[in-house]
């Protein structure tokens, strides 16, 4: 099989190639931030379909958000073709829904039950106490969690129905398994029988879920859960320059859960720059910092720029502003970054977590009674329901609902779980030529050629929370949102701190980040300063 023409295992490195082509059996990969492992995962799927002759139906693919779901699906349909309509790319939450969308009677729901969002779910609970869930079912609603927990007590006593999702799905992939939480684990239990064919992908070192109950536990017990499971590990990592990737290792390693991490730089990066770290005084200070920074790599000429889109920079570069990423712990350092893109004329994107239905008006639309009552289309709907209240809310709501009423044509039930599901109003575009505004978390799986992290601050990243006892735990799993931060970038990467920031409405002074020190002085450098300094010798520490 090695000898084959033009294999579709020809993109991958040996490793990974010995990954994508094991037959069958419980599968572990387990590797760092960069070393390819969700092209591996794509690698393996498109194989197993195009060259092996699996029906592209019994190919199940987990992963956790719908945009990495949807990464996922494009991916493989480019790799794959036509075919690719047949395999089933899922979260955990919408996989749920599908079974249970098939076995709805086995549970007392119609097969059009809805899915609850957080209100309604509340004001059941203040009504009815903790027996809300009948109440709940019994408006053949369903909640977020009953999404997972409802098919696994289905499957858990019932036999012949393991049976059958097995043999629906004989062959299971989870991507960024270590964020598994316990239900979802049962699940996929389940689903795949311990001599199965499942595939597992993660990194123990990228898991940053613990406060969402997620437990890498599961993900580092694999070859006891699934005996005899094929492991592999990949070293090589394709993403970052040479220096980021050892700064990054170096970051982590004081709490690693990987015993032998080990990062090879293997990128075909022209030139390695060392790590910019930057002192400002304050959050504007720091915000005005990152836009000179991108006006700089763009070549001074973003202004001008804005009519063609693309830049040349200084003629080697040739970044756009999509290559640009600034990331931070909360979503409220987004704003000083803002206004200090604006300023420059740098267009962004933000990447926002608020939920759809926290929305002015969206809820007063979108409730459930006033669908489900009126006729026509989703979008039909939406629109009557939208008459009826205050004019400025109903804008922002019909703004907010028409791409998901218009996908759903007249299926309500869809358009509530939708809604309920894609709880997130999320317009961030991958395309768009636009600087990203992202959290640490939303950043995971992604990767950009220019990264700033802004905010390493002591409190901050280490996130505290005021009157909270540090956890050491809760310090680890920060530490690993600086790893995962770090290791999107590929060319450069700029870590800034300031020194007075205000949260919660008063002006704090902050400290570098305690993680800062764990990176050597020799992969860094001071860039930015007010007061242009001399080139400091590179053994004096920075922090
Ligand atoms: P993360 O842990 O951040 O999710 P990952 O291990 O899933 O990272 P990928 O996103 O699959 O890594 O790959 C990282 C980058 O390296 C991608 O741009 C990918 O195309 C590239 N890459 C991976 N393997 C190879 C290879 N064998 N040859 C060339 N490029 C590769
Ligand atoms: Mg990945």
């Amino acid at each position: 099989q090695a000898g084959e023409a033009a294999s579709l295992l020809d993109g991958l490195d040996p490793d990974q190639r010995a990954a994508a082509a094991v037959p069958s059996g419980p599968l572990l990969i387990i590797a760092g931030p960069g070393t390819g492992k969700t092209r591996t995962l794509t690698h393996r799927i498109a194989h197993l379909v195009t060259e092996r002759g699996v029906p592209a139906s019994q190919c199940l693919a987990i992963t956790f958000t719908r945009r990495a779901a949807a990464e996922l699906a494009e991916r493989l349909e480019a790799l794959v073709g036509p075919q690719a309509r047949d395999l089933t790319v899922a979260t955990f939450h919408s996989l749920g829904v599908r079974i249970l969308r098939e076995q709805h009677a086995r549970v007392g729901l119609t097969a059009r039950f809805g899915i609850a969002d957080e209100t309604v779910v509340q004001e059941l609970r203040d009504e009815h106490g903790d027996t809300y869930k009948k109440e709940l079912h019994a408006r053949d609603l369903v909640d977020f969690d009953d999404l997972i927990e409802m098919p696994v007590d289905l499957l858990a006593g019932d036999t012949s129905l393991i049976e059958h999702y097995r043999a629906r799905w004989p062959w299971v992939s989870v991507d960024e398994y270590q964020d598994v939480d316990e239900t979802q684990y049962r699940l996929l239990r389940l689903l795949c029988a311990a001599d199965g064919n499942l595939t597992a992908i993660g990194d123990p070192d990228q898991a940053i879920y613990r406060f969402r109950g997620a437990d890498v536990g599961f993900f580092l017990r694999f070859q006891e859960d699934f005996p005899g499971a094929t492991r592999v590990q990949l070293g090589r990592n394709y993403r970052s320059s040479k220096h980021i990737l050892a700064g990054a290792v170096q970051a982590i390693t004081p709490t690693t859960l990987v015993e032998d991490r080990s990062l090879e730089p293997c990128g075909s990066h022209a030139e390695h720059a060392l790590i910019g770290v930057h002192h400002a005084i304050d959050e504007q200070a720091e915000a005005s910092f990152v836009a000179r920074t991108i006006d700089q790599l763009l070549g001074g000429s973003s202004f001008h720029s804005l009519d063609s889109g693309r830049v040349a920079g200084d003629g080697t570069q040739g970044l756009s502003f999509n290559d640009f990423a600034v990331l931070y712990r909360t979503s409220s350092q987004a704003r000083a970054v803002m206004e200090a893109l604006t300023r420059a004329g740098v267009p962004f994107q933000k990447r926002s977590h608020d939920r759809l239905t926290d929305r002015p008006g969206v809820r007063a639309v979108a409730r459930e009674l006033g669908l489900v009552g009126l006729h026509g289309s989703v979008v039909d709907r939406v629109r009557q329901a939208a008459h009826g209240i205050d004019d400025e809310d109903a804008f922002s709501a019909l703004e907010l609902l028409m791409p998901l009423a218009t996908r759903c044509g007249d299926d309500v039930a869809q358009f509530l779980s939708g809604l309920a599901l894609g709880a997130e109003v999320d317009t961030w575009d991958p395309r768009a030529d636009r600087v990203s505004l992202l959290t640490l978390h939303a950043s995971k799986g992604l990767e950009f050629p220019v990264v700033f992290l802004v905010g390493c601050e002591d409190g901050l990243l280490p996130m505290r929370w005021p009157g909270e006892d540090p956890d050491p735990e809760a310090v680890n799993e920060e530490r690993r949102l600086f790893f995962v931060g770090m290791t999107r970038a590929q060319q450069h990467l700029y870590l800034s701190h300031a020194a007075s920031r205000v949260r919660n409405g008063a002006t704090r002074k902050a400290a570098p980040s305690p993680f800062l020190s764990s990176i050597s002085p020799s992969v860094t450098e001071r860039i930015g300063e007010a007061v242009p300094k001399k080139r400091k010798p590179k053994q004096e520490s920075l922090f």
